[in-house]
C-alpha cells in the first residue's frame, strides 16, 4: 500500500501520524522545519529555549489529559499557573483566575518532539509545494503516490499546496487566521514585579506578556510580549513588510524596508510592554518573531475533513475552540477515521 503522507508536524500532524503509526499503516511525516512542533515553538536566545509561539495549554479533554499525565510523570510538562494579572485602561486592575495552564521546562515544543519519539516517528525536511491528483494514478506528493494527504496546517498553507485539480478541497480551505508580533526580551536580572502571565486589554499594540523564567521553572529574567492581532496585520500589511509570501517578489530596497518596517514594529512593542510593567533598564538582548497565520479567527464546528479523494485536514482551524488541545484532538480523530477507511 501507498503511504500516508502527512504535511505538516505540528501538534496536530504528529497526533494523526501516531494513530496511523500505531494502527500498522506506512507513514510518512513531513515538515518544512525538518522537526516537529509548528506554533508550539521554542527558538534559544542567550543560550536558553524561549517560548516564542503559544504560551502555555490547556487540558479538559481526558484523551489529552492521559497524555499531559504521561508528560507530567517524566518532568516532561509542568502545571504553571490558574491565575494572571490583567492591565486594563493604564492600571493594573485584578487578577483573573481560569483553567490550570500548563507549561514545559524544556519548552512547549520538545512536547511535540516527545510524542513523535514515543511513536517512532521521524520527521523529514521538505516544503511541500504541491499535492496533484493525477487521473489513473492517484494523489501524488513530491514526485510519490499517496495512499492518502493530511493537510496539517493552517488553511491558507494547505490551500497553497493543493494542485488546482484539487478545486473541491482548496474550496474547503477557507478560516482566515490572524497574525501576532512576538517579542521575546531578556535583561540581566528581573526588572519587574513577581509576574506569570498578563493579559492586556485596551492597548492598541501589546495583548499579553508571559513571564518566561517563571513559565519554563528556572526563573530566568525573560519575557516574551505579543501583539495585538490588528496591530500586526498593520505591520504586516504595509507593501514594506515582507512576509513570507512576500519576501522572494521583493527588492533589495524593499527588503531593507521590510527589517527596518520589522525593528520599528519590535521597537515599539518593547516600549508597550515597559511601560505596562514600569521596568526602567534596557534589555540586553530581544527578538521578534513574526506569526502571519498565529490564530483562526473563528471556530468551526467539525473536528477534521476527509474528503472523498483521501486528501483531509486537520489542526487547531478544525475546532470550536482553537488551542493547543484542540490541535491534538483534531488530529486524533483524523487518524482514527483514516485508519477506520484504510485498513
Ligand atoms: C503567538 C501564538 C500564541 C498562542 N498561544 C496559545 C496558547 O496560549 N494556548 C494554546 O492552547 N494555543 C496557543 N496558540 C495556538 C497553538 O499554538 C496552536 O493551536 C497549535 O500549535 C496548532 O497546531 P497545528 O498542528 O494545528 O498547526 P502548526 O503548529 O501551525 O503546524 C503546522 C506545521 O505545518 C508546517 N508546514 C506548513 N506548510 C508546509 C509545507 N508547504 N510543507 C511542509 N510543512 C509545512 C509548518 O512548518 C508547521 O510545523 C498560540 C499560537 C501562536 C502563534
Amino acid at each position: 500500500m501507498d503511504q500516508v503522507v502527512v504535511i505538516g508536524a505540528g501538534m496536530a500532524g504528529v497526533s494523526c501520524a501516531r494513530v496511523l503509526r500505531a494502527a500498522g499503516l506506512p507513514v510518512r511525516l513531513l515538515d518544512r522545519a525538518g522537526r516537529p512542533g509548528g506554533r508550539m515553538a521554542s527558538a534559544e536566545h542567550a543560550g536558553r529555549m524561549v517560548d516564542i509561539g503559544a504560551s502555555y495549554f490547556t487540558v479538559s479533554d481526558d484523551r489529552f489529559a492521559e497524555v499531559v499525565g504521561d508528560w507530567r510523570r517524566r518532568g516532561l510538562a509542568r502545571p504553571w499557573t490558574d491565575t494572571f494579572d490583567v492591565f486594563s485602561d493604564g492600571a493594573l486592575s485584578r487578577h483573573s483566575t481560569g483553567p490550570l495552564r500548563w507549561a514545559a521546562g524544556t519548552g512547549l515544543r520538545t512536547l511535540v518532539q516527545d510524542l513523535a519519539d514515543t511513536a517512532g516517528l521521524s520527521v523529514e525536511r521538505l516544503a511541500v509545494q504541491a499535492v496533484d491528483s493525477v487521473p489513473g494514478t492517484g494523489l501524488m506528493v513530491a514526485g510519490e503516490p499517496a495512499a492518502a494527504v493530511v493537510l496539517a496546517m493552517p488553511d491558507a498553507q494547505a490551500r497553497a499546496v493543493l494542485s488546482p485539480a484539487l478545486a473541491r478541497e482548496r474550496a474547503g480551505l477557507y478560516a482566515r487566521f490572524e497574525p501576532v508580533l512576538a517579542l521575546s526580551a531578556g535583561w540581566p536580572e528581573r526588572a519587574w514585579q513577581p509576574l506569570d502571565g498578563m493579559f492586556v486589554h485596551g492597548d492598541q499594540r501589546l495583548s499579553w506578556i508571559a513571564d518566561d523564567g517563571s513559565r519554563r521553572g528556572d526563573g530566568a529574567p525573560v519575557l516574551v510580549a505579543h501583539s495585538t492581532p490588528s496591530w500586526a496585520a498593520e505591520q504586516l500589511d504595509r507593501p514594506d513588510a515582507a512576509g513570507p509570501d512576500t519576501a522572494d517578489r521583493l527588492g533589495a530596497a524593499d527588503r531593507l524596508g521590510a527589517a527596518d518596517r520589522l525593528d520599528a514594529a519590535a521597537g515599539e512593542l518593547l516600549r508597550a510592554l515597559r511601560q505596562v510593567l514600569r521596568i526602567d533598564s534596557e534589555p540586553s538582548w530581544t527578538s521578534l518573531h513574526r506569526w502571519s497565520y498565529a490564530k483562526p479567527a473563528a471556530g468551526r464546528p467539525v473536528g477534521f475533513q476527509l474528503w472523498p479523494s483521501m486528501v483531509a485536514a486537520c489542526g487547531d482551524g478544525w475546532a470550536q475552540r482553537p488551542r493547543v488541545e484542540a490541535a491534538f484532538l483534531s488530529g486524533l480523530s483524523l487518524g482514527t477515521a483514516l485508519a477506520a477507511r484504510l485498513r
